[in-house]
């Protein structure tokens, strides 16, 4: 069955056609600029990438696009829409309501409404995507794939703020976490890799990409993660800030003259490794340019991220009693041997050691330790797509 994986941000979509039998990529491509005039980037298998501007004033049309590429005489990867069997929508917040991926129907809908109140930018993208969908593919069964999920199974000493108790009751202000989708098949690759038993091993997964974040899995259950009621929480990111003083708000608003509006955008969007960095770059590649050609904001924006990652490794490893593995992914995790070096630097109290050789892998499913390191540390390229798109054909069939 062919499987169309979806994923609406606030003003793009990215999408893949994904063949469930073989695991195999179709067609992937994403479209940029909605809402403002429209950009779609489209590559069959085995064929170029293609880029054409489009006018999208809304996520429909760019989903139309979408399926007109797919479909088309020459470039397209299927006849016609009745090749995909399914549709899986990642979804951002599923707050409490949902605690694995479901089926949507009217009710879902409802229930992805209601948490809009705690991803404002996201869930409502995602809402538009599913009705784009739904009239446009009718009859075609869709799946949402929630990116906090996962971490449903954390308990209440990992997921309560210390703010009063009825916050929590009234408005569900707790800790949620996100990338879920990424935490959750890592962990699991790591397992198979290791040839061990998912549910008696504890795992630290390090999702590093332009947005980061830790999670403690134990015995196959997630126990803590780093985000929290919104991805702003944690660890110091590309553009956000991660972990500050709470007072830092105030502080800012009145020595900046803006308002909370404006210190959130500061700290969401000119935070983080950027900001450090005075601007040079949210991407790791830059910085480490930078660091070497004697940039020491660069320098210590890197030294700061990592030994950020280290403490929350150290905090999980005490928050499960020991560690088994330690894996990093996504952008930064996958490719930057550099960042895992550092990192690992710090881990030397739990008897881990970094095979130097090993780590210069990039992008491929590898142990980066010696065999006797105590902890194994490794190296597993995420697929949230996949990840969707396996969970979506599991609700179909
Ligand atoms: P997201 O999905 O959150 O946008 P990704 O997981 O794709 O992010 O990660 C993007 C980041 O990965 C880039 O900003 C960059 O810092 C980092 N990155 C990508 N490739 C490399 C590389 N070869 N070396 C170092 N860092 C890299």
């Amino acid at each position: 069955m062919n499987i169309l994986v979806l994923n609406c941000g606030s003003s793009s979509l990215k999408f893949q056609l994904i063949d469930s039998a073989t695991e195999a990529v179709l067609a992937k491509g994403i479209c940029e600029r909605i809402g403002i005039d429209g950009v779609l980037t489209y590559t069959p298998q085995g064929g170029d990438k293609e880029e054409t501007k489009k006018s999208m004033p809304t996520h429909t049309e760019a989903i139309r696009f979408v399926l007109e590429a797919l479909t088309d005489e020459k470039t397209g990867v299927i006849r016609s829409l009745s090749e995909v069997g399914a549709v899986g929508h990642r979804v951002v917040h599923g707050g409490e309501s949902f605690t694995e991926s479901v089926l949507i129907d009217a009710k879902v809908k409802r229930a992805i409404e209601d948490c809009s109140e705690l991803a404002p930018l996201h869930n409502p993208a995602n809402l538009i995507g599913i009705n784009a969908c739904e009239e446009l593919m009718p009859g075609t069964p869709m799946a949402a794939v929630f990116d906090t999920a996962f971490h449903q199974t954390m308990p209440p000493k990992a997921y309560l703020y210390g703010l009063p108790y009825r916050y929590y009751e009234d408005y569900k202000l707790r800790r949620y976490g996100f990338h879920g989708t990424s935490h959750s098949y890592v962990s699991k690759r790591a397992a198979q890799i290791l040839e061990k038993p998912y549910d008696e091993l504890k795992i630290i997964v390090c999702h590093l990409g332009n947005g980061a974040s830790l999670s403690a899995v134990k015995n196959g259950e997630c126990v803590d993660t780093s985000m929290g009621l919104t991805p702003l929480q944690g660890l110091i990111m590309g553009t956000r800030s991660g972990d500050i003083d709470p007072s830092a708000v105030e502080f800012i608003a009145d020595k900046e003259n803006t308002d909370i509006a404006g210190v959130m955008k500061i700290l969401n969007k000119e935070s983080g490794v950027y900001g450090m960095s005075k601007g040079l770059s949210s991407d790791f590649r830059d910085l480490w340019k930078g660091a070497e050609a004697g940039d020491v904001y660069a320098k210590e924006a890197i030294e700061t991220f990592c030994y950020n990652v280290a403490k929350y490794i150290g905090a999980y490893a005490a928050a499960m009693n020991g560690v088994d593995a330690v894996v990093f992914t996504a952008g930064v995790g996958e490719n930057d041997y550099r960042v895992r070096e550092q990192v690992c630097g710090y881990l030397g109290y739990l008897e881990t050691k970094i095979d130097v050789e090993a780590n210069k892998a990039r992008g491929e499913e590898t142990v980066i330790s010696t065999p006797d390191s105590k902890v194994t540390l490794l190296v597993v390229p995420t697929n949230e797509e996949l990840a969707i798109a396996r969970e979506t054909l599991r609700l179909v069939k």
